[in-house]
Parts: structure tokens; sequence; C-alpha cells
């Protein structure tokens, strides 16, 4: 096994500051270059973490699209190359693991997030979902939504930590960021030393599409999310649930035939990319030897 060090990023979106928290006090407490496994770690966005903001030009975890940003620059475009010559592939820090810390506004409680169905990132989600038993969010097929922070590195997770309000300091958020970053390092070496087997079988919730809000002809939001569906990510809905509530009171419901798991509901930073919520089908996935293979072999 080659696989030496992991990048953990924290303030990718400036204005979640809990994961930059809990990297500081993981750093005070602990020796990163220990368990044969070393940590790197970075702010992703300083200049937005700075202000408060969630980015400076543009949002930085859709800023890794290296071709689409060929000749263009940008604060956050030039932050994703900077970031890939230092600690990408083939850079004087290389990096093998990219794990991305953020948290949303919405219910979503702790959270895996994975885009595409690359072999190492299910055996590192497997990992996870096996220790914490977390729910995963397979983001793939998007086409509006491109250019995330992992998807540079050969391999590389989000976790995601909410509900907590942008700017907020939550110790309790910021404890569940500590665990998972102590306990990263230890499970990948259990697992390269043979102590622990993945789960046979994986849920994930695989991305479907998003839903935005009811609006005015002019464009104005004219609903809410519904009070029976606010704060109830992951739970399925099917025909005829409610999803908003009208201006004038007027209930509004979901009229699609499958059966779904809306997440980041009400997410705030999300009102600009038009999402009110996401929603997501569950699959079943068979783990394989070749995840641990080629995960164990990066
Ligand atoms: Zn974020």
């Amino acid at each position: 096994m080659t696989l030496k060090k992991i990048l953990i990023v924290s303030g990718t979106h400036g204005n979640e500051i809990n994961p930059v928290w809990a990297v500081n006090q993981f750093c005070k407490q602990n020796n990163i270059t220990d368990k044969n496994i070393e940590y790197k770690f970075i702010i992703g966005n300083p200049l937005a973490f700075k202000k408060g903001i969630r980015y400076i030009d543009t949002d930085l975890n859709r800023s890794f699209d290296f071709k689409k940003n060929l000749n263009k620059t940008n604060y956050e475009i030039d932050r994703a190359n900077f970031l890939a010559e230092n600690f990408g592939i083939n850079s004087s820090e290389t990096c093998q693991i990219a794990i991305d810390l953020h948290t949303t506004t919405a219910n979503m409680g702790t959270s895996i997030v994975m885009y595409g169905r690359r072999n190492v990132d299910f055996c590192l989600a497997a990992l996870l979902q096996n220790k914490f038993g977390l729910p995963i969010y397979l983001h793939e097929n998007d086409k509006n939504q491109k250019g995330f922070l992992v998807e540079a590195w050969p391999c590389g997770l989000v976790i995601e930590i909410g509900s907590v309000p942008q700017n907020f300091y939550d110790p309790n958020i910021v404890n569940r960021f500590l665990i998972i970053i102590s306990d990263l390092r230890d499970e990948i070496n259990k697992l390269k030393n043979n102590l622990i087997k993945l789960p046979k079988e994986l849920i994930v919730h695989v991305h479907q599409g998003s839903i935005d809000y009811p609006r005015e002809k002019n464009g104005s939001i004219n609903g809410i999310i519904h009070p029976d569906r606010i704060n109830q990510d992951w739970k399925q809905i099917k025909r005829g649930d409610p999803l908003f509530l009208d201006i004038n009171g007027n209930s509004i419901f979901y009229l699609g035939d499958a059966d779904i798991c809306p997440v980041f509901i009400g997410e705030v930073a999300y009102k600009e990319k038009n999402i009110a919520m996401s929603y997501t089908k569950k699959e079943l996935i068979f783990s394989s030897e070749e995840w641990v293979n080629e995960f164990l072999g990066l």
C-alpha cells in the first residue's frame, strides 16, 4: 500500500466554520503524522472564510473542472488550481485521498457525499458507513453541477453535517467532525491489516434531480417548504405527499410516480441555484474485493 497522505479540506465554503474549528482543535491535540498515514490540512477558501461568506467569485466546490476553466481566472479557479498543483497527484505533497468537510443548514445529520461511482470511493464510503452507520448520497449525472473538489483526487468524499446555520459555531457539530477525523486513519489501517471486512451491502441514495421553489412569473418565490416536509431529510415520500405551502396557504404536492427521498431540504446556500431540495432513490450496491484492492493500491 502506497497510501501515505490524506488531504483534509475545511472551509471550502467560507461560511461553514465548524469544520475549520474541528481541524484546528484536532491539530492541537494530536500528532498529525502519526499512524502511518499523514493528514494534510488546508482551508479551501481562506479569503471567503475570513470574510464569512460562501465564496468570493464562484463556488469553489464547482471550480475543479479544469477543462472548463482553461484560460479563465477568478479567485476560486485560481484557488482550485493551487490546491491541485500543491496537493494533487504529481505534486510535492501528493495526497491520494481528499476529504472535504462541509456543513448544511438542512437537517441531514452526518452524511457522506460521493460523486460518481469510483471503486475506491465506494470502499472508503463503505468503511465509514460500517463504522458510523452514515447515509450515503451519491451525486451523479447532474449536468448543472460539476467540478467538485474531491473529483480532482484519485479518491475522495465529502463529509456533510447539519443542521447548523452558516457562521455559527456549534460544539456538537464540531465534535462530530472530530470523531470522523480521529477514526478515519484507524479504520483505513484496520482494513490494510485485514482486521475488518467491508459490509456485503451498501445502501446509497442516488441523486435523481432537484426541485425549485414555486415561483411567480417574475421569478420571486411564492411558496415555502411545507411543515410536513421541513427537517424530514432522507424520509421517503410518495405521490400526493406535500412539498410546499404557497402564500395563500395552499399545499403543493409531489406528483411524481416514483417513491423518492428528499435531501438538502431548504438548504440556504442552494436558493441561488434554484434548489429547494434534491431528491434521491435508494439503491442497494454489493461491495466487492475489487473495491478494497484498488483502494489499498492507491
Ligand atoms: Zn459546503
